[in-house]
């Protein structure tokens, strides 16, 4: 008798379990991949479920109740990405459909609407019944006519469609052409959307419908929604007002990386260095191995990393592999892209989440049918299923945009590695500055190490000075851009070369110093920054939960004020204006680019030299090979090296080498400037010599000393109510629970925090309290901390309280 073991489609994590159920001989398609109706629960409602695996059992140990029906005849997920689901939750807490959701394209859980017709007369007796009882659905989708029909209907209703006496009629996707559209996006946690259902059973099946259809990080156009939901926009509009979702309006992106034909020029032979040539051939021998590996490329910028990605894919396509190489962010490297498109034409697909839906499920399809062997995109790319998967590469491997931060919360570098497990193939993580923990791992021999250090044709990195804000402060000049970097815009201005200013976007009003000598506030503890909290006008830790008042006078000179300091991008573009009003300046934020395609036509603009100056955020910082970029300008490190993280200064240094790095890219020399009030920042010292390596050392002795990852891993529990006292509770009962158990089944090594508000206290009128945990990540503390949050939903009186598991998370807010 075959057995599938089958998730549920359920958004309740106590409920969240795999299921048995027998299936029956008429449902012999049935493999795991598929999705299936399944009775499920209360009255046995007809519930979709997805089967995960399928075996003989001799004679299964209770009563199964049997699979109903088979939704797709073609399994949507292969074994592997089944087994993929299962790594998933496990990881990241999230419901088997959280992580099969963000497994599979949203395209694929569209229903269109359906309808099913007789295409002549109908002799037989059945099937003019069942012809006829079919016509009483009206228009119904798949799902709903086989969940009316018996197993016997069901096969005589496949062999009809099969031998086109029912003739299915689909509506096709409608076509989106306006410039801009209304988005809606999910604004509501699982469990909220939940309760939220499940308290108005009966006039919300429509509800419903747009909640299913709407994912976590993954906005629909309102006219789509409706559309696929079959309601009108009225019913939007009442979720919205309840609170489940939010709608804004946004520029429709047309296909910004349209496919591409290979070019001549595109293909042509590439000729390496020599250095690149000793890391591809060590490269290929590993990914010719039939086991799994794990290698670090690590290249300073400019050194022609992407080369070496190319030299690994022309092998890889060569032998009949796939292979997936990741990117932060598709908008921040349209040269890249290009460059694929231009080589290898239509093996390659794209897949990032600024496509529509349509658009992103045909390349998906494209990838699944084996039509394209090389997929670029973001993090969820990362589980495209690509026929022969053999590589995976992750360009800027260090990049925070890797990790999820909503459900399911996992790490794009956690799941490639599992995979390439699975498929015994190569894992290839490319930065000039790794992750600190990728290269720990390299050093240790867990992951082979490839450095390429120099760059193409000798060119040198630029040249990196420091100017102290501190002494322009004393010669009476307090504004944001320094004497000497004024110098150096204009001499750039001069020569007709072209200039990159960057401002980090976080840190200001958060941390306070001291003007004078640059003094800021530490947490004893824990040797990170402390955080100013306008609410009690106290410096908080965010980690211990140590608080102190701000001083009177700098307890560093005595002479300085302690203040914040802080301006944005605005302030900087009226400054840049009066002291240089001849240069065209093109300011880059979230501000002037809400849609990313005019963020794309400014890199273009200013490329093809209609700007001098290019002033902006952290998107400036990434990707760029501009030719006559000469100068770059930092115009306050401060922001990025006191950020109240234990990780502020590994993303400073990472931060300020990419963005210097863009500077004398071209046959022009580079320079680069950054301004501080602190030039003796060990990190700043770091960043002039250009040794990440002595950097690195240092700063896992620091993450060593202080017990931070990747000695150990950090979780942080997150509790949000808007009962402030319930918030407050939830949490003191959770850390009592945890600290029980690990006591009782003497778990070592994990120390709990004391629970406490989290750093940002209260958004959106919800209350939000925290647990942190430091611990080794092993397989029996996920199996307690699961545990505790089926226990913890189940619990009537936490009924509206929601918690969120998170490991490592990018931000500790
Ligand atoms: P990285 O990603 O390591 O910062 P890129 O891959 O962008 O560096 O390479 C920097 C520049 O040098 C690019 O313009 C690239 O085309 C060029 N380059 C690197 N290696 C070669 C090579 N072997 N032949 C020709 N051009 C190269
Ligand atoms: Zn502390």
């Amino acid at each position: 008798m075959r057995v599938a073991t089958i998730a549920i489609r359920t958004k309740i994590y106590s409920a969240d379990r795999l299921y048995d159920y027998i299936v029956p001989p008429s449902l012999a398609q049935a493999q795991a991949g598929c999705r299936v109706l399944v009775p499920f629960g209360k009255g046995d409602r007809m519930t979709e479920g997805f089967i995960l695996a399928c075996e003989e059992q001799m004679q299964p140990q209770q009563q199964l109740k049997a699979v109903h029906a088979l939704i797709d005849a073609e399994p949507a997920l292969t074994p592997e990405l089944c087994r993929v689901v299962q790594f998933v939750r496990e990881r990241t807490f999230c419901t088997y459909y959280d992580a099969i959701c963000a497994v599979l394209p949203t395209g694929f859980r569209i229903r269109m609407t359906e309808s099913y017709l007789p295409t002549g007369e109908l002799k037989d007796e059945r099937e003019r019944v069942l012809a006829e009882k079919i016509a009483l659905f009206g228009k119904a989708d798949l799902e709903t006519v086989l969940a009316g029909l018996t197993a016997e209907e069901q096969s005589l209703f496949r062999r009809m469609l099969h031998e086109g006496k029912l003739l299915r009629k689909a509506q096709p996707q409608k076509q989106i052409s306006d410039a801009t559209a209304r988005f809606a996006r999910l604004s509501a946690t699982a469990e909220e959307v939940a309760r939220y259902l499940a308290g108005h059973e009966k006039i919300l099946r429509k509800h419903e419908k747009v909640m299913d259809i709407l994912l976590p990080g993954d906005p629909v156009p309102v006219t789509e929604l409706c559309y696929l939901a079959g309601v009108t926009v009225s019913v939007v509009h009442t979720l919205e007002k309840r609170g489940l979702l939010e709608t804004y309006e946004q520029e429709v992106l047309r296909s910004p990386f349209a496919r591409r034909e290979a070019s001549e020029e595109g293909r042509a032979p590439l000729q390496y260095t020599p250095s690149q040539q000793r890391a591809i051939d060590g490269l290929a021998a590993l990914l010719a191995k039939d086991e799994a590996a794990a290698a670090l490329l690590l290249g300073v910028t400019g050194s022609g990393k992407t080369l070496v990605y190319i030299a690994l894919c022309d092998i890889a396509l060569r032998a009949g592999k796939g292979v997936i190489l990741l990117v932060p962010e598709i908008a921040l490297t349209p040269q890249l892209t290009d460059r694929f498109y231009r080589r290898y034409g239509t093996e390659v697909a794209v897949l990032h989440s600024a496509l529509s839906t349509g658009e992103r499920y045909d390349e998906w399809k494209r990838i699944r049918r084996g039509e394209a062997h090389i997929v670029i995109g973001t993090r969820s790319a990362v589980f495209a299923p690509v026929q022969n998967l053999s590589m995976i590469l992750m360009d800027e491997e260090q990049e925070g945009t890797y990790k999820s931060e909503m459900a399911p919360r996992y790490h794009a570098r956690d799941v490639a590695k599992f995979r390439m497990k699975e498929h015994r193939g190569l894992l290839l993580l490319g930065s000039a500055t790794p992750d600190i923990g990728s290269y720990l791992a390299a050093e240790r021999g867990k992951y082979r190490l490839f450095e390429l250090g120099k760059r193409f044709n000798q060119r040198a990195l630029p040249a990196i000075e420091i100017s102290d804000l501190r002494e322009d402060l004393e010669h009476g000049r307090g504004g944001v851009i320094g004497a000497r970097l004024e110098m150096a815009l204009r001499e750039t201005l001069e020569k007709g070369e072209q200039a990159i200013l960057f401002l980090n976007r976080r840190g200001y009003n958060t941390h306070v110093g001291c003007p004078k000598c640059g003094y800021i506030s530490q947490c004893p503890n824990c040797s990170v920054s402390l955080t100013y909290h306008s609410a009690n006008h106290l410096l908080m830790c965010h980690y211990c939960g140590h608080t102190e008042e701000v001083p009177e006078r700098c307890p560093s000179c005595g002479r300085g004020r302690l203040q914040h300091f802080g301006f944005g991008t605005q302030k900087a573009e009226e400054e840049l204006r009066q002291l240089l009003p001849e240069a065209r300046i093109l300011r880059m934020d979230t501000d002037t680019t809400t849609y990313k395609n005019a963020h794309e036509k400014y890199l273009y603009a200013f490329q093809a030299g209609e700007y001098d100056i290019m002033l902006g955020t952290q998107m400036v910082a990434k990707g760029l090979d501009i030719e006559r970029v000469t100068l770059v300008g930092v115009l306050f490190a401060d922001a990025m090296l006191y950020l109240d993280d234990y990780r502020a200064g590994e993303r400073a240094y990472a931060m300020l080498t990419q963005v210097t790095g863009r500077a004398g890219r071209g046959e022009r020399p580079g320079r680069a400037l950054i301004q501080t009030y602190t030039p003796e920042s060990r990190i700043l010292k770091s960043v002039l010599t250009k040794d990440y390596k002595s950097f690195i050392t240092e700063e896992l002795n620091f993450r060593r000393a202080m017990l931070f990852p990747p000695y150990c891993d950090i979780y942080a529990l997150t509790f949000t109510s808007e009962e402030e006292e319930r918030a407050m509770q939830a949490v003191q009962e959770t850390a009592r629970y945890l600290a029980l158990r690990i006591r009782k089944e003497k778990l070592e090594n994990i120390l709990l925090f004391p629970p406490a508000p989290a750093p940002i206290a209260r958004i959106g009128g919800k209350y939000r309290t925290r647990l942190l945990i430091k611990c080794r990540d092993t397989a029996r503390l996920r199996q307690l901390f699961s545990e505790e949050l089926a226990a913890f939903f189940r619990a009537r009186k936490f009924q509206k309280v929601t918690q969120i598991i998170d490991r490592n998370p990018v931000s500790m807010l």
